[in-house]
C-alpha cells in the first residue's frame, strides 16, 4: 500500500467518522429542542428573510431594478430631459 492509498483512505475514513459525527450532532440537537419544548420553549425560528429581493417584490421592465416598476422607472425621466442630465460631469 502506497502512502497515497493510506493518504485516500484516512481521508474516507475521515469523512465517515465526520458524517457519523454530524449526524449524532444533529440527532442530539432534535433531542433537546424536543425537550425543550416539552419545557415550553419556543426556538426562534431562524428563518433567513434578508436573503436578497423577496419573490413578490416587483422589478422594473425597464431597468430590472427592484422598488419601482416601468411607470415610475427613473430612466422615464432621463428621457424626458435629454442633454441636459450629466453633462456637467463629463466636463
Ligand atoms: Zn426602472
Amino acid at each position: 500500500m502506497t502512502i497515497i492509498d493510506e493518504a485516500i483512505k484516512a481521508k474516507a475514513e475521515y469523512e465517515q467518522k465526520k458524517d457519523a459525527a454530524i449526524k449524532e450532532l444533529l440527532n442530539r440537537q432534535r433531542e433537546i429542542e424536543a425537550q425543550l419544548k416539552n419545557l415550553g420553549y419556543h426556538a426562534v425560528a431562524t428563518k433567513t428573510k434578508d436573503q436578497g429581493p423577496a419573490k413578490g417584490q416587483r422589478i422594473c421592465s425597464k431597468c430590472k431594478k427592484a422598488g419601482h416598476n416601468s411607470r415610475t422607472c427613473p430612466e422615464n425621466k432621463a428621457k424626458d430631459h435629454k442633454g441636459k442630465v450629466s453633462r456637467n460631469a463629463a466636463a
